[in-house]
């Protein structure tokens, strides 16, 4: 039985991507087959973050149910899978985001986790996203316009009766609205702050997840934080903190990936 977490924002450009794929990769380094699903259907990007084909079968073909989801299935070297979106403006005309949760329902049994990227916004294609997992999490910058996207986010989970996980703060600077604040606004817990890291796109350009090409930067231990939060694990007790005041120890762990 595979956990299907839908990663949401509200808000365009906050970092649902970049987080789809470095939790999933954390979680895939952590040994649980990981699967992330390219659920941003009118503007799809996982496939080019991590070099997929350019011509790749898409959930969009398996949404037109034209093939078994297993066949728009890609393996990165990194052993993550990923199920990307079409680029094709055309392939958007003959499906129903509706369908979503439907067709992936057959990744259940080959995954332990199943990470949905979703469309921004509260349109037919975010809610499908919304619709297709049984957990949440919603990412949100330390502004206002972001945050208030993400309370109406918040507000329509809440109503679709999904269990939200908590709050990924992004792109943390040093004067953003405070953590707390962030969390009497929305209600909600903050699970882990990924702050703005420069390294980012570099990764892109790699075509890979952070997590790969510097391990050891601050963004890296904010995904690595919330994968092993979501597994359970103590590492958690340290997380919400963008001052690294951990132990020469705890460093040295963290950088070996050990918890
Ligand atoms: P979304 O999927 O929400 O539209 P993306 O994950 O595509 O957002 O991120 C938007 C842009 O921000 C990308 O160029 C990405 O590389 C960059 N980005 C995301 N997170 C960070 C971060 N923590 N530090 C620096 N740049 C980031
Ligand atoms: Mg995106």
């Amino acid at each position: 039985m595979a956990r299907f977490i839908t990663i949401i924002s509200g808000k365009g450009g906050v970092g649902k991507s970049t987080t789809s794929i470095n939790l999933a990769s954390s979680l895939n380094m952590m040994g649980k087959t990981t699967t992330i699903v390219d659920a941003n259907l009118t503007t799809p990007n996982v496939g080019i973050y991590l070099g997929v084909p350019v011509v790749p079968k898409t959930i969009h073909d398996v949404l037109a149910g034209k093939i078994p989801i297993d066949d728009a299935t890609y393996i990165h070297k990194s052993g993550t899978k990923i199920i990307p979106g079409s680029l094709s403006l055309e392939s958007l005309s003959s499906i129903k985001p509706s369908q979503l949760k439907h067709k992936l329902k057959d990744l259940d049994k080959q995954n332990d986790f199943v990470i949905i990227d979703a469309a921004a916004g509260l349109g037919r294609e975010a809610l499908a996203g919304i619709e297709a997992a049984d957990e949440i999490l919603i990412i949100t910058n330390d502004e206002l316009p972001a945050i208030a996207d993400a309370l109406k986010t918040s507000r329509v989970c809440q109503e679709l009766k999904k269990e939200i996980i908590g709050i990924i703060v992004n792109r943390r600077k040093e004067n953003g609205v405070r953590i707390k604040d962030i969390e009497d606004m929305l209600e909600l817990p903050v699970i882990s702050i990924i702050p703005e890291d420069e390294k980012m796109r570099e990764a892109l350009t790699q075509r890979d997840a952070i997590i790969h090409t510097h391990p050891s930067s601050q963004a890296s231990y904010g995904y690595r934080r919330l994968a092993n939060f979501l597994l359970g694990n103590p590492y958690y007790e340290e997380a919400v903190s963008v001052t690294d005041n951990r132990t020469f120890m705890q460093k040295l762990l963290d950088a070996l990936g050990i918890t």
